[in-house]
């Protein structure tokens, strides 16, 4: 009897695991997103000298969409004709090439991809 209930009980945890397990690992992938630059280039910082040119921001959230009139929310890099993902947070800019740009930036060279 002992036995049996050790076997369900291991089976309960066993089956309960198989669920729990990659759900756990899928949350904290989404978490992960956007924070962990690929290996390489250090990604570009907002004060480099063309980003700065190109209003780069890191956010396109904190766009001035005053000064820059082009900019639309929903636009940002990762559709951004420009980008290659590397990456879901960074990417290549064939315009801003010092370093990865974020996958959620923005500067005045956008150019939305063709679906
Ligand atoms: S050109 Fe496109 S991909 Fe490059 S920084 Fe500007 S918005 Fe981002």
């Amino acid at each position: 009897m002992a036995n049996k209930i050790s076997r369900r009980s291991f089976l309960q945890v066993f089956s309960t695991s198989l669920v729990a397990v990659p759900a756990l690992l899928s949350v904290k992938n989404l978490f992960a997103a956007n924070t962990t630059p690929p290996p390489g280039p250090k990604p570009v910082e907002e004060t480099n000298p063309m980003a700065k040119a190109l209003g780069y921001k890191k956010d396109a959230s904190t766009v001035d969409a005053k000064k820059f009139p082009k900019y639309k929310a929903g636009n940002n890099c990762s559709n951004c004709v420009q980008y290659s993902k590397l990456n879901d947070g960074w990417g290549k800019c064939k315009i801003i090439s010092a370093g990865p740009v974020s996958s959620g930036g923005w500067c005045n060279s956008y150019l939305q991809k063709k679906s």
